[in-house]
């Protein structure tokens, strides 16, 4: 069984590694967001997969997950999540936009 310490230095490794490959494609596709104090980040419940890639990038702790029930009574899962973006601590970065692999975050008037 995966220990809580490998567990955190996995996490730290996978933070790096969107880093990295988020720094090289943020240049172009920043440019098309829009961002900053302005903006705030938007998460479409329907699009999101739980999959926790925003709060890893978020160095601003304005995301966070919250549990949901399945919508399907079929398929039972202990854990099914969403992320929600804390409006006042969102700084309008953009980063969790970029590492979003569903899109399900846009960035929206403040
Ligand atoms: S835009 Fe930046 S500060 Fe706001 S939720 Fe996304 S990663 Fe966090
Ligand atoms: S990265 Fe996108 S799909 Fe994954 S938890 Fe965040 S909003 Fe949901």
């Amino acid at each position: 069984m995966t220990s809580s310490d490998e567990l955190r230095k996995r996490r730290e490794q996978e933070a790096i590694r969107i880093r990295t490959s988020l720094n090289r494609l943020r240049g172009e596709q920043r440019a098309s967001l829009k961002g900053g104090e302005t903006a705030v980040a938007f998460v479409e419940e329907r699009l999101c997969i739980g999959c926790d890639q925003c709060t890893i990038v978020c160095d601003d702790d304005a995301i966070e997950m919250y549990k949901v029930d399945m919508v399907s009574p079929l398929i039972h899962v202990e854990s099914n999540q969403k992320a929600k973006i804390l409006r006042a601590d969102c700084t309008g970065c953009r980063l969790c936009v970029l590492a979003c692999p569903t899109d399900a975050i846009t960035m929206i008037d403040r």
